[in-house]
C-alpha cells in the first residue's frame, strides 16, 4: 500500500504534517487479524477482549501499562515453526525477544530448542527446566563465568564468535573435562532489514567472524585442532524484521562454500548450519510476513540445493526466531492521560508509559498500530502521536496513527505486536516500574512477570 501525505478525512486536516501514515483504516474500530493476537476481538459492548477476558476488566485488575499475551496464540505459533522445520531442522527460540520462566516451559512444551545470550537468560532457562541440550549459548563477549556455567550445565552448543573466544571456551571445556559442541559464527558480509539486503555488506560490525580473508576458514582450522571442542557447525545471522528471502538465499550460498572448503580441506563434513533469526512480523496493516512453512521450505531448498552444487551431505539446519514467535502474542494496553490537540499538526496523546516499556519507535523509528480499546467510537478519525509520560521529548511510542476524534483521558488504548523486545528491553527510566506480562487463555489471566514496585526500586539503591 502506497503511504499518503493526505489521506482523506481526518480532523485538522487543513495542514497535514509529513509523516508516515496510510490514510486512517475505513473502520477505525476494526482489529486486524495481522497484527492482533489470534485470540483477540471485541465484545458486544465494543471492548477489546484477549484470550475471552476484557480489557477493561484485566486493567482494572492488573492496572496499566501491562503487556497482555495470549498464551494460546504464543503456542500456535511456536507450534507452527515446530511443525514447518519437521524432525530435520530445529527451532530455537531466541529468548532475548522475551524470556521469563512461562515462556521457557511452553517452549519446553511445544518441542522447541532455546537460544539464550547471557547468563541471566541462562539461569531463567535453567530454573525452568529447559533441558540443557536444547539451549544454545550465543554472544560476543561471554564472560569466563558464563561460559564455565554453561560448560558445567551441558549447553547443547556454545555459538563462538571470535578466535579469542575459540581458545577461552576450548580451554574451560579442556579443565573440567569435557569436549564442548560448538557452532563458529561467521559473517558473510549480507545485512538484511525488511524489503531489501545487501549483499556486499561490510563486515563492520562486533559479531562473528568475517567469512572474507579466509578468516572464518581460519577459526575453523583453529577449533577442530582443540580437544576441548566439538566443532558442529556454522553459524549465520543476518539482520531483522526481514521480509524477502533472498538475504537467505545468499547467505547460505557463503556458508556452503565455507562447508566446502573445509571438506576440501580437513575431510570433515560439518553436521548442521545454523541460518539465524531475524524473520519478519506485522507491526501495521502494511506488512506481510511470511507464514513459517513458506520460510521452511524456502530455506530447505536452498541449502539443498547449495549442498547439491557443493556435492556435500545436506547439514541438519537451524533457526532461531524471536519476534516472529512472540511479537504478535501481545499487545500494551495503556490508559489515556493528557489529550492536547496542536491545532494544523496532529493530537498529542499522553499515556501511563512510554519509551520504558517500549524504546523501539525512539531507538529503531519503528512503526506501530493503535486502537481505542476500552469502547468503539464513530467520531471522525483524528491524526495522533501517541507518547509517553517522560520527560524526553523522543518519548514516543506510535509516531503517526488515526484515533478517534472523541477521545478522552481514562479510554484505554492498546498498541499490539509489542510481544518481542519491548518488555525485554524495558528500562527503569524517570524511576518508572516496569509493568506486568499477564497471560491470558480461555477466559483465565494469570501474571508471569509482575509489575515493579517502589519497593523493588529502593531494594537496589542502598544508600
Ligand atoms: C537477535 C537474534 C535472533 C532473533 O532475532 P529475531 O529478529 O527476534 O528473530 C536470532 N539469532 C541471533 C544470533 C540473534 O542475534
Amino acid at each position: 500500500m502506497s503511504r499518503s501525505a493526505h489521506p482523506a478525512g481526518p480532523r485538522h486536516a487543513d495542514v497535514l504534517p509529513e509523516g508516515h501514515y496510510t490514510a486512517p483504516a475505513d473502520d477505525l474500530n476494526a482489529l486486524d487479524p495481522k497484527v492482533w493476537a489470534h485470540t483477540v476481538g471485541r465484545d458486544a459492548d465494543g471492548v477489546v477482549t484477549a484470550g475471552g477476558i476484557a480489557v477493561t476488566q484485566l486493567a482494572e485488575e492488573y492496572g496499566t501499562p501491562a503487556y497482555i499475551l495470549d498464551e494460546a496464540d504464543f503456542r500456535d505459533r511456536a507450534r507452527a515453526w515446530r511443525t514447518a522445520f519437521g524432525t530435520d531442522a530445529d527451532v530455537f527460540y531466541a529468548g532475548k525477544a522475551f524470556l521469563s520462566r512461562a515462556v521457557v516451559r511452553w517452549l519446553d512444551e511445544e518441542g522447541l530448542n532455546l537460544d539464550v545470550c547471557s547468563g541471566g537468560e541462562l539461569a531463567t532457562a535453567l530454573s525452568a527446566g529447559m533441558p540443557a541440550e536444547r539451549i544454545a549459548f550465543h554472544g560476543n563477549n561471554k564472560s569466563p563465568e558464563e561460559i564455565e556455567r554453561a560448560v558445567r550445565a551441558g549447553v547443547g552448543r556454545i555459538v563462538l564468535d571470535s578466535f579469542q573466544e575459540i581458545v577461552r571456551v576450548a580451554h574451560i571445556a579442556e579443565s573440567l573435562g569435557k569436549r564442548q559442541p560448538v557452532q563458529i559464527r561467521i559473517t558473510v558480509g549480507v545485512e538484511a532489514h525488511t524489503h531489501e539486503f545487501i549483499a556486499t555488506a561490510h563486515e563492520d560490525q562486533k559479531f562473528g567472524i568475517p567469512l572474507a580473508g579466509g578468516q572464518a576458514a581460519e577459526a575453523v582450522r583453529r577449533a577442530l585442532q582443540l580437544d576441548g571442542l566439538d566443532v558442529i557447525g556454522i553459524h549465520s545471522h543476518i539482520g531483522s524484521q526481514i521480509f524477502d528471502m533472498s538475504g537467505f538465499e545468499v547467505a547460505a550460498h557463503r556458508v556452503v562454500g565455507l562447508l566446502k572448503d573445509v571438506r576440501d580441506e580437513h575431510g570433515v563434513e560439518l553436521a548442521e548450519i545454523d541460518l539465524g533469526g531475524g524473520l519478519g512480523i506485522a507491526y501495521t496493516s502494511d506488512d506481510d510476513p511470511r507464514e513459517p512453512h513458506e520460510i521452511a521450505k524456502a530455506l530447505s531448498e536452498i541449502v539443498t540445493r547449495e549442498c547439491e552444487g557443493a556435492r556435500l551431505r545436506t547439514p541438519r539446519i537451524s533457526v532461531e526466531p524471536g519476534r516472529a514467535i512472540v511479537g504478535p502474542t501481545a499487545f500494551t494496553l495503556y490508559e489515556v492521560g493528557t489529550v492536547k490537540p496542536l491545532e494544523g499538526l496532529r493530537t498529542y496523546v499522553s499515556v501511563d508509559g512510554g519509551m520504558s516499556d517500549n524504546i523501539r519507535t525512539a531507538l529503531y523509528d519503528a512503526e506501530y498500530s493503535v486502537a481505542l480499546a476500552s469502547r468503539t467510537s464513530d467520531a471522525e478519525p483524528m491524526l495522533v502521536r501517541v507518547v509517553g509520560k517522560h520527560c524526553e521529548s523522543g518519548d514516543i511510542v506510535v509516531k503517526d496513527a488515526f484515533l478517534p476524534g472523541d477521545l478522552a483521558p481514562g479510554d484505554l488504548i492498546a498498541v499490539p505486536a509489542t510481544g518481542a523486545y519491548c518488555r525485554s528491553m524495558a528500562s527503569n527510566y524517570n524511576h518508572a516500574m516496569r509493568p506486568p506480562v499477564v497471560a491470558v487463555r480461555d477466559g483465565a489471566a494469570r501474571v508471569i512477570v509482575r509489575r515493579e514496585t517502589e519497593e523493588d526500586l529502593l531494594r537496589l539503591d542502598v544508600g
